[in-house]
């Protein structure tokens, strides 16, 4: 299946690709437009894929399966986190909490993991955050984004406002003529949004352009692994997280024909090129 013409292109070992100084790239002619301007900051390398979420462990909860197996295909993925998730009843303050959210980021392996400093328990869809995490877009431009897809209601209601911040902030990265509100950071615009559903406790499905089931029958174990990296939400009073995370997994999985799986929501139609051999996997023949 294909998700709007998103192929990566194989980039091992690539240099950082904004130099910041002002040259002419070779072989083009010295136009204009293949000028850097001075201007632009130093840019880290890029990334494919940028999940966010309101707190440290969300995208673990939610897809950290998927973030596993993408970076076993290769693919340079990151973590974006809105506030620091504290505080929270059993944990001693932030830089616990920031130790096991680097440590959930080393167990599913994933290049980047960046915490922003908006305020856990007080965030809101506004201007100031939307321009904070559109930063980090043009900054790594990450050819998809992961986001919350919907309201989880009975838990924090950050998750809802990191939703909304996450929608404005994809359209926020492309936008020209802004260049002074993003410390000059290029525009950048992102190929694909991906929803995912992060309200465990209903049985509700969020709308949306087109749902599937991601496979991770191959890393559903380093999924639960990062989820209990993090000790001081999830202590073995709290054992039901787990059994409830890896039965709907279970479940999800099953019904498309995985051993386990994550549900993911395209905001855009899905298209898929090739019917028979997608539904068919690649079998071709009728023997
Ligand atoms: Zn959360």
């Amino acid at each position: 299946m294909t998700l709007g013409g998103c192929r990566v292109k194989k980039r091992q070992g690539l240099p950082v690709s904004a130099s910041g100084t002002l040259q002419a790239r070779p072989g083009l002619g010295g136009q204009r437009e293949n000028y850097v301007t001075t201007d632009q900051p130093e840019l880290p390398e890029t990334l494919d894929v940028i999940a966010v979420g309101a707190h440290p462990d969300d995208v673990e909860i939610a897809v950290g399966g998927t973030l596993a197996s993408m970076v076993r295909r290769g693919l340079r993925v990151g973590i974006v986190d809105l506030t620091d998730g504290e505080p929270t009843p059993l944990s001693p303050g932030p830089e616990v909490r920031l130790e096991e959210a680097r440590n959930a980021a080393e167990v599913l392996g994933v290049q980047v993991r960046e915490t922003l400093a908006l305020p856990n328990r007080r965030l809101f869809d506004g201007f100031e955050e939307r321009i904070a995490l559109a930063k980090v877009f043009r900054r790594y431009r990450p050819k998809m984004v992961m986001g919350i897809a919907d309201k989880t209601p009975m838990a924090s209601p950050d998750h809802w406002q990191a939703s909304q911040i996450t929608d404005a902030a994809v359209f926020y990265s492309r936008l020209t003529k802004w260049d002074e509100l993003f410390e000059n950071l290029p525009v950048h615009r992102i190929t694909s949004q991906i929803w995912y559903p992060l309200g465990f406790q209903n049985l509700s499905l969020p709308e949306g352009g087109g749902r599937f089931i991601s496979d991770i029958s191959d890393t559903l174990d380093v999924k639960l692994e990062s989820i209990r990296v993090y000790k001081t939400q999830f202590p073995p009073t709290k054992q039901r997280v787990f059994e409830l995370v890896e039965s709907q997994n279970r479940l999800l999985g099953v019904t498309a024909g995985f051993k386990a799986g994550e549900m993911l929501i395209s905001t855009s139609a899905l298209g898929i090129r090739d019917v028979f051999g997608t539904l068919c996997g690649g079998d071709q023949s009728s023997s």
